[in-house]
């Protein structure tokens, strides 16, 4: 220990000072420093071998993201008895990024589905392929066809996967991708961003990985880029923390604090969505000015039955399909005052997009509406707010 009052004053103004701490904190401390002192060369060397635990550098673990991590895993394997590991990372993007970087190599296959999350799709296009891993794009409802994939492929190594989809709420059946997967030797992950594991846990299904955007609900107030991974199984842990390491994919201190933050109220707000959301596709399907609504929690959606296989409850992700032309249908958005126009979800407030022209701008028009994201298509983030005022905003727009 230095000693301080011998130091000049410019000393004092670099130095660290003694921690004025006697009591354990309440609540979870940021971690606001990129490396740790070692006690001596020896202890240093012991925990970079790995001989003894403890931290050396942020990038490679730091005690307030560590602790959101294994939090965040722990809530995702509830009551499934699987001991799983969490990484929080830089984004939900770099999430994906390092899961595939860690378990395919060059002439390995991704399976997947052709409506996931945009960035995705362009990730495995214009990125993961100069790599030399080539992305297969299929129906993966269409089980029989998965099977006859994965039969005659035999490069493909990891089935990714979203359930529900975005904008339009399709549902894949996970304990079917779950069992063919096991059959083939195929590792899975599941983008769980929309649901969050409050309402679908991925890992009691069978899947190997389980991803999250916490930008999203897991944080749920708007104020942090983030993301997750989530695995079970212990070979191939090590791969992924040298992967994130390595790539520097991982997450800072203060993102980390304000996802715990965000957790806290987890099971509340998905309540909320969920009652919230339902109220409101039930308002919008009876609407004359609506053709449909994308809603898993309604009975009549194509995918009520998958999804209430798998899912707690609903969420409060849904889409809907206003009558009228392109120009009509902006117009009736841009009459929303109370639904905040803003390109994410999963936030406490209600959110609108419109995919056509925003998520899915890049997108193929054909490509586009083959996956049912027509130019009256409206995604609706549903929020925790008395759900009378977000009906009276849409009912004020929908005239
Ligand atoms: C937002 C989102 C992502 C990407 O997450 P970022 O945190 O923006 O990098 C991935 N998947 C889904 C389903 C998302 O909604």
């Amino acid at each position: 220990m230095i000693n301080n009052k011998k130091m000049s004053s410019s000393s004092l103004c670099v130095k660290e000072h003694q921690e004025n701490r006697t009591t354990k904190p309440h609540q979870l401390p940021i971690y606001a420093t990129s490396s740790f002192e070692f006690e001596s060369m020896e202890d240093g060397i012991d925990i970079f071998t790995g001989k003894k635990s403890g931290h050396v550098y942020s990038r490679y673990g730091n005690p307030t993201v560590d602790t959101v991590s294994q939090k965040l895993a722990d809530i995702e394997a509830f009551n499934t008895g699987l001991q799983a590991y969490g990484y929080l990372t830089s984004s939900g993007m770099s999430a994906i990024s390092t899961v595939v970087l860690s378990m395919l190599k060059t002439g390995d296959n991704i399976l997947t589905q052709s409506d996931l999350y945009g960035g995705t799709t362009e990730m495995f296009l214009k990125v993961i392929s100069q790599s030399g891993i080539k992305t297969i794009f299929t129906d993966l409802a269409i089980i029989d066809e998965v099977e006859y994939i994965l039969q005659t492929n035999r490069n493909i190594k990891l089935l990714y996967f979203e359930t529900p989809a975005n904008p339009t709420m399709k549902c894949i059946d996970i304990h079917h991708m779950a069992r063919l997967a096991k059959k083939y030797g195929i590792i899975t992950c599941v983008d769980n961003t929309f649901c969050t594991p409050i309402i679908q846990q991925p890992l009691a299904m069978g899947i190997d990985f389980v991803i999250h955007s916490t930008t999203k609900y897991l944080n749920g107030h708007g104020n942090s880029i983030a993301g997750v991974i989530i695995g079970h199984d212990e070979k191939y842990k090590k791969q992924i923390w040298t992967t994130l390491k390595l790539l520097g994919t991982t997450c800072n201190a203060w993102d980390a604090w304000l996802i715990n933050n965000g957790i806290k109220t987890l099971p509340l707000r998905m309540q909320k969505h969920s009652e919230n959301a339902m109220e409101v596709a039930m308002y919008l399907s009876k609407h004359p000015n609506v053709r449909t609504v994308n809603y898993n929690g309604l009975p009549d959606h194509p995918w009520h039955e998958v999804a209430s296989k798998q899912m707690k409850s609903y969420g409060g992700m849904l889409s809907f399909e206003a009558v009228g032309t392109l120009k009509q249908v902006l117009t009736m958005i841009n009459k929303l005052h109370f639904c905040t126009m803003a390109p994410t979800l999963g936030d406490v407030d209600t959110l609108v997009l419109h995919p056509a022209t925003s998520s899915h701008l890049n997108v193929e028009k054909t490509q586009r509406e083959a996956n049912g994201i027509s130019d009256g298509l409206v995604r609706l983030s549903i929020g925790i707010e008395d759900v009378h005022d977000i009906i009276a905003d849409l009912q004020n727009a929908l005239k």
